[in-house]
């Protein structure tokens, strides 16, 4: 007999299953859905859905969100069960590395190596990030820059505050009025308004003398301006001063939906010497005034954050500031287990992390499992043990959780499976698998051609 009518022959005596997952795929009728995650326990705030539910995927969208769907409605399915299956969170304080921002000043070390400011846009899908928000690296004169290198090729979803500094934070010149023009801010949001949700000042005139160009408000005047022009929120990175005080800036200069990040930085009054948190921030929150976490390298201190946590008051949404300074020891995953270490709930830091900023960005659409949305998934592992976490004044808190990223859904593509979830073993892989490439066709190990990074 001929070897190929053999081969034939073993083949059709094969039961179905084994053909249709090793050999060839010809399915019956072609699945409802792309993706199915099953058996997660889902925490969508925005949809008031706390509980263990399915969740498919089609053509990049949630197509579905049920207590059961069957597993052969799916082309691929992965199991999800133990673990948290949340909106891709959302990280709106972020710095973002490209040629228009080509020093950073925030520490010697980084400035002897001539290291950039912003870090890969990418690396935030390791936390479970499926938006980040560019805090301010470019102005309109490097938003250009920033646009073309980065946020154009990235595959996770970059927005940006616009710095009203014309160059961004490219070094001394943030502390330029001639750089603050305000027309030439609003004018750049207005051409990128799919991209730049607000205007964004920082580190301006911080411990100076002031003279007659460097007045106490001026970088948060000209913001200001910048923002009602283009109707959009500021976010503040502010040093309070005599001339200059953090109530004044609460109370009298942010509007509604203005976003004060760096809440728990050293610099601001938030327990007061009775240790009550000082009352400002909730007249400010009664206000419309938005409070952010914006980690940082110097803008997290347990001292502030604990008590005030303690006294009811949490951030609006928790956020990173990751930057070159910092990425390697802080996240977002890290930023939330720190919350929920000072003993917030698991649901609120989901909250806090999707769909509140979301809101604080004019972007409701994001931060959500709703059906019909593009599906931006993250899946959470939350870790009981003992964990230690650290702050900008080099003080410990200790903890019994955290939370950690299993995989980032992004519009429907897996872009990051560190643990292989949606992965095969590889001696279950197909026989392509084992082929050495140069010999035949080798192919990844993948038992199936839906979508990956
Ligand atoms: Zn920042």
């Amino acid at each position: 007999m001929q070897t190929w009518v053999k081969s034939l022959l073993v083949l059709l005596a094969m039961p179905a299953t084994v053909i249709g997952s090793s050999l060839v795929s010809i399915p019956q009728t072609p699945p409802r859905y792309d993706l199915l995650l099953k058996g997660g326990h889902v925490i969508d705030p925005a949809n008031h859905i706390d509980e263990v539910r399915d969740v498919a995927v089609f053509q990049g969208k949630i197509a579905a969100i049920e207590k059961d769907i069957p597993a052969d409605q799916a082309g691929k399915v992965v199991d999800v069960s133990k673990l948290y299956v949340t909106p891709g969170l959302i990280d709106i304080h972020y710095h973002i590395g490209h040629g228009g921002a080509p020093l950073d000043w925030f520490t010697p070390e980084a400035r002897a190596h001539a290291m950039p400011l912003g870090i890969p846009a990418d690396l935030a899908l390791q936390s479970g990030v499926t938006t980040i928000v560019d805090a301010g690296t470019a102005g309109a004169d490097t938003f250009q820059q920033e646009k073309e290198e980065v946020i154009d090729r990235s595959r996770v979803r970059v927005l940006a505050f616009l710095n009203i500094v014309s160059n961004g934070m490219n070094g001394g010149l943030e502390q330029s009025l001639d750089e603050m023009d305000t027309k030439l801010c609003a004018a750049t949001i207005k051409k990128y308004p799919d991209i730049i949700v607000g205007v964004k000042t920082a580190h301006y005139w911080t411990n100076e003398a002031w003279d007659a160009e460097h007045v106490p408000w001026a970088a948060v005047d000209r913001a200001i301006e910048c923002a009602s022009l283009a109707n959009v929120p500021v976010m503040y990175d502010f040093w309070p001063r005599p001339d200059r005080t953090y109530e004044d800036l609460l109370l009298k200069k942010m509007r509604p939906g203005d976003i004060h990040t760096h809440v728990f930085a050293q610099q601001f009054p938030i327990i007061l010497a009775d240790g009550k948190i000082n009352p400002a921030l909730a007249e400010a929150h009664a206000r419309g005034v938005i409070f952010d976490v914006g980690h940082g390298s110097g803008s997290f201190w347990f001292r502030n954050a604990v008590p005030a946590e303690k006294q009811g008051f949490i951030p609006d949404s928790l956020s990173t500031d990751l930057h070159t300074g910092n990425y390697n020891v802080v996240s977002m995953n890290d930023v939330m287990s720190k919350f929920l270490s000072m003993g917030v709930p698991l649901d609120d830091v989901i909250r806090r992390s999707t769909i509140n900023p979301a809101n604080e960005i004019r972007r409701p659409e994001l931060g959500t499992l709703s059906v019909g949305k593009e599906a931006d998934i993250a899946v959470l592992e939350l870790k009981k043990g003992h964990f230690s976490y650290t702050d900008c004044g080099v003080a410990r808190l200790d903890g019994n959780v955290k939370l950690e990223a299993r995989m980032t859904i992004r519009a429907g593509r897996i872009s990051y499976d560190p643990s292989g979830l949606s992965m095969v073993e590889w001696e279950k892989a197909r026989p392509q698998y084992f082929t050495s490439p140069g010999l035949g066709n080798s192919l990844p190990s993948r038992a199936d051609d839906f979508p990956r990074d």
